[in-house]
């Protein structure tokens, strides 16, 4: 009969110190089915051992020779999981002194006396060869524990790795808002104490209104990156000009290039290239990418954005001459909150998400974006990979929006809050703008004022005393008088889901805070709009 492979695990290792020996032990075993290797000498043994065994028969000569210690050391070199099974034949009896050197020497033995019937033989091997298969099984117990700790190990690395990225986060982010706050707080000084001074309090304004503007910024790529996360982000696809897209998030960029002394160059076709893409969102990409070359740059770079149009997708690159990424952080670089050096970023100012959003945007779009650079002090590079649109137009966005600039003003407007502060510098706003405006500061009161003052438009806060801004609402649209009021909800909370529950108590509108003038401006023209017959109604509710 053949022999079975030398890896069976469960075959029977013989050491027969001579060839006839070994013929004669390999017939009888593979006779009844068991798998057999034979060696004449301990040295080979051990690596058959290693590659798998189900038990070692043995005779007493082995013992008795000089062999006895290498047979031995064959045993002790066994991993801690393993001791294979020994079956010694001997002629000397079980209790002979050969017997007990035999135990001593080779621990896990069974002593067979010859002569020995197969049938005792062959089971004496099955049984030892079933005990070595539990061996085994706690081997490969080990094997899966040692990869489960070693996957434990990695993830609790990640884990720590991460928990310590935000920590890092949470201090950059404390540091970034309040940057802003230390000149705001100046200018407002600087009204206080500049009285009349028309040209001075104007600085201050102007001063105040960049820092808010940062602030927010801030805030939104913060809201924007956990949006995409949840997949709450929806674009607002249209078939937009790639030229146009890139001059906006160059007017956006501008303020920041102009600043630190940078020259842009700009390298386009004339032809243009359409994407379907949400304008908005798209420049924001762009913008996000030219505003870190241009601060990842000493004064007086020089950053290049290329467009090249390919046959189904456009490629846009922004490069610079600046710090460059050292190539070890380029793998991580639009992780998120990762920063390359946090200590140099003290005074660029940032989160570590502005690349995340990029990337998450550009995927969003179907495309892709990839970091280059050649090393520390080399420059960057991030090419942006879109797709291109195709020949049926998309219908526009902007269609459906429809330009209104008309200036806003001598609406009923009620503005509750209970943030007075708010409540009443959104009141002076609003009157500056020409409107009738009163203030309430909870929910129960908003109710009642709705009724007695009938306003166009209530600005409802939803986090309110006595009755929040949901309830409110849902109060005021279940009167009579309440229908056609246009309830706006002001909040703090922008999320899709917020603005779901909103819509489902009533409300017509959602906007988050702080609200730009210019989006209430539009809304209070729209409204006068309305009320002229011929202009298409907007909003999620119309009025009567
Ligand atoms: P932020 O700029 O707010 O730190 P980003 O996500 O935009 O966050 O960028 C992450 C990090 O990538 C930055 O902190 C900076 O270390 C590195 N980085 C981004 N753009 C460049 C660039 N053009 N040149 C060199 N490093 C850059």
């Amino acid at each position: 009969m053949s022999q079975r492979p030398t890896t069976d695990p469960e075959r029977v290792l013989v050491l027969a110190p001579t060839r006839a020996d070994a013929a004669l032990t390999r017939t009888i075993i593979t006779d009844a089915g068991l798998a057999c290797h034979v060696e004449t000498a301990p040295e080979p043994l051990a690596r058959s051992l290693r590659e798998g065994a189900g038990a070692i028969l043995l005779t007493e000569e082995v013992v008795v020779d000089s062999e006895a210690q290498a047979v031995a050391r064959v045993l002790e070199s066994q991993p801690p999981w393993s001791e294979v099974p020994i079956i010694l034949l001997i002629g000397a009896g079980a209790d002979s002194a050969v017997a007990a050197q035999a135990m001593h020497l080779l621990g896990n033995v069974t002593i067979l006396e010859r002569p020995v019937r197969v049938t005792t033989l062959i089971s004496a091997l099955r049984t030892a060869i079933r005990a070595r298969r539990r061996q085994y099984e706690v081997r490969n117990h080990l094997i899966e524990l040692t990869h489960a700790e070693a996957t434990l190990r990695a993830q609790s690395e990640r884990l720590r790795d991460s928990d310590r990225r935000k920590d890092e986060f949470l201090a950059t982010l404390a540091h970034e808002l309040r940057n802003p706050l230390a000149p705001i707080r100046n200018a407002l000084q600087i009204i206080h104490l500049a009285g009349n001074n028309g040209p001075t309090v104007e600085q201050a304004r102007l001063m105040m209104e960049r820092q808010i503007g940062q602030m927010v910024r801030l805030i939104d790529d913060l809201l924007d990156v956990s949006r995409i996360s949840r997949g709450k982000l929806e674009l607002r696809r249209e078939r937009v000009e790639l030229a146009s897209v890139i001059k906006s998030a160059m007017d956006t960029a501008q303020p920041l290039i102009s600043a630190a002394g940078h020259e842009l160059t700009l390298s386009m076709t004339a032809q243009p290239i359409h994407v379907d893409a949400d304008p908005v969102r798209l420049a924001q990409v762009f913008s996000n990418l030219l505003n870190n070359a241009a601060k990842y740059m000493e004064r007086g770079g020089h950053i290049w954005l290329t467009v090249i149009r390919g046959e189904r997708e456009v490629t846009v690159t922004v490069r610079d001459a600046g710090i460059g990424i050292p190539a070890d952080a380029l793998p991580t670089i639009f992780d998120m909150f990762t920063q390359v050096d946090r200590s140099l970023e003290k005074s660029q100012g940032g989160l570590g998400i502005g690349l995340t959003l990029v990337r998450q945007l550009v995927e969003m779009h179907g495309g892709n974006v990839e970091a280059r650079s050649e090393g520390a002090g080399k420059g960057a590079e991030f090419v942006v990979h879109l797709p291109m649109a195709s020949v049926v137009p998309l219908r526009s966005v902007a269609d459906d929006h429809g330009e209104q600039c008309a200036r806003a003003g001598a609406c009923r407007i009620l503005v509750a809050d209970d943030n007075r502060d708010a409540a009443e510098s959104m009141s002076s706003v609003l009157r500056l703008m020409g409107n009738e405006v009163r203030t309430v500061n909870d929910g129960v009161r908003a109710v009642e004022e709705a009724e007695a003052f009938c306003p166009d438009m209530l600005l409802l806060d939803i986090g309110m005393p006595r009755l929040n801004g949901y309830d409110a609402a849902r109060r005021i649209r279940a009167e009579r008088w309440g229908k056609s009021i246009v309830i706006v909800a002001l909040t703090g909370w922008g999320q899709e889901e917020d603005k779901r529950r909103a819509a489902e108590a009533g409300f017509d509108r959602h906007f988050t805070k702080p609200v730009d003038p210019a989006d209430l401006e539009r809304l209070i023209a729209e409204l006068q709009s309305r009320a002229q017959p011929g202009l298409p109604a907007r909003g999620g509710r119309s009025s009567p």
